[in-house]
């Protein structure tokens, strides 16, 4: 029988129920609209809506055209395309009141797109309606083309975010279709289309990876100018999806994030809990600086 590792103290954290979102949660389902926050029962849900006014959209539908090997949204076929999403999403940041906002979407392979003109729009949209809100995209590689990069970048997000996920080893078990070269690439261009805009990405650790390899990642990183870096800890969404090879201590995060500021990242997030929008509206103030 396999060893399943047990969960560290410090991730043992209960989920906020006593607080209120029953609002906010009904007008979602009314409106259609998905948030990582709900849907991935994210621990961080109350500072993030409530104190920090940040949440994470999840637009295109819920049915993703991928199946990563460590990821809880489903798989399938999208049947439709809403094209009116980007103006309820747009609507949902005001009523929210949010300071910052993350969009991210299904990879939608089945378009020719791969999504980027509702991306584009969804951005434009929540601009029109909140010009204080910062918007940071959090896009698949949409394909792996370019031309739907740059339809994103033309709507000139706050933050361009595209998370690599994991080391280079083990790029081709944990994701599906997506590359570790095509997305270091991604970033890259991402930067060359839009200088002024921040690019950013995220490991999950906790896989099989050495300490070695993080640092090889951040160092490709580095090299294709990514400026932001955010590491949590891996968690197995259901007994269905890959294991917890390891929990890492606290302290070795704080290891990590000291090394990233060495690397000369302007921004590094790196704890347990830390998920790829965690923190982020303090990372656009930052960046803003650079
Ligand atoms: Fe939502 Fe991200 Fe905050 Fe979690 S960390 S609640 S997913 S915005
Ligand atoms: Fe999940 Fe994104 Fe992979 Fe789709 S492409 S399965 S949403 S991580």
């Amino acid at each position: 029988k396999e060893e399943v590792l047990r969960k560290p103290e410090w991730l043992k954290i209960k989920l906020n129920t006593n607080e209120n979102y029953t609002g906010l949660k009904k007008m979602m389902r009314e409106q259609s609209l998905h948030t990582v926050c709900e849907e991935a029962r994210c621990p961080n849900i109350h500072e993030c809506w409530a104190v920090r006014r940040t949440a994470t959209f999840m637009i295109l539908g819920d049915t993703c055209t991928r199946a990563c090997r460590f990821c809880a949204v489903k798989t399938g076929l999208p049947t439709e395309l809403d094209l009116k999403e980007p103006e309820r999403v747009a609507d949902s940041v005001v009523t929210m009141n949010l300071k910052h906002v993350v969009v991210t979407a299904v990879a939608r392979d089945d378009l020719k797109d791969g999504g980027a003109a509702v991306f584009a729009e969804t951005v434009r949209a929540i601009r029109r309606k909140n010009p204080f809100t910062s918007i940071e995209v959090l896009p698949s590689d949409m394909g792996g083309k370019m031309e739907n990069l740059q339809t994103l970048m033309d709507a000139k997000p706050d933050i361009l975010n595209h998370n690599i996920e994991t080391v280079k080893r083990l790029t081709p078990r944990i994701r599906a279709r997506a590359t570790y070269e095509r997305s270091l690439e991604f970033l890259r261009r991402a930067k060359e289309m839009q200088p002024s805009v921040p690019t950013k990405s995220s490991i999950m650790i906790g896989l099989g990876e050495t300490k070695e390899e993080i640092i090889e990642a951040m160092d490709d990183l580095r090299e294709n100018n990514v400026e932001i870096l955010t590491i949590g800890q891996y968690l197995q969404p259901s007994k269905k999806h890959l294991k917890v090879v390891k929990y890492y201590h606290p302290d070795e995060f704080n290891e990590l994030k000291e090394i990233a500021l060495e690397k000369g990242f302007s921004h590094c997030e790196a704890g347990p809990l830390v998920r790829s929008s965690y923190h982020a509206d303090e990372q656009v103030n930052e960046a803003a600086k650079h």
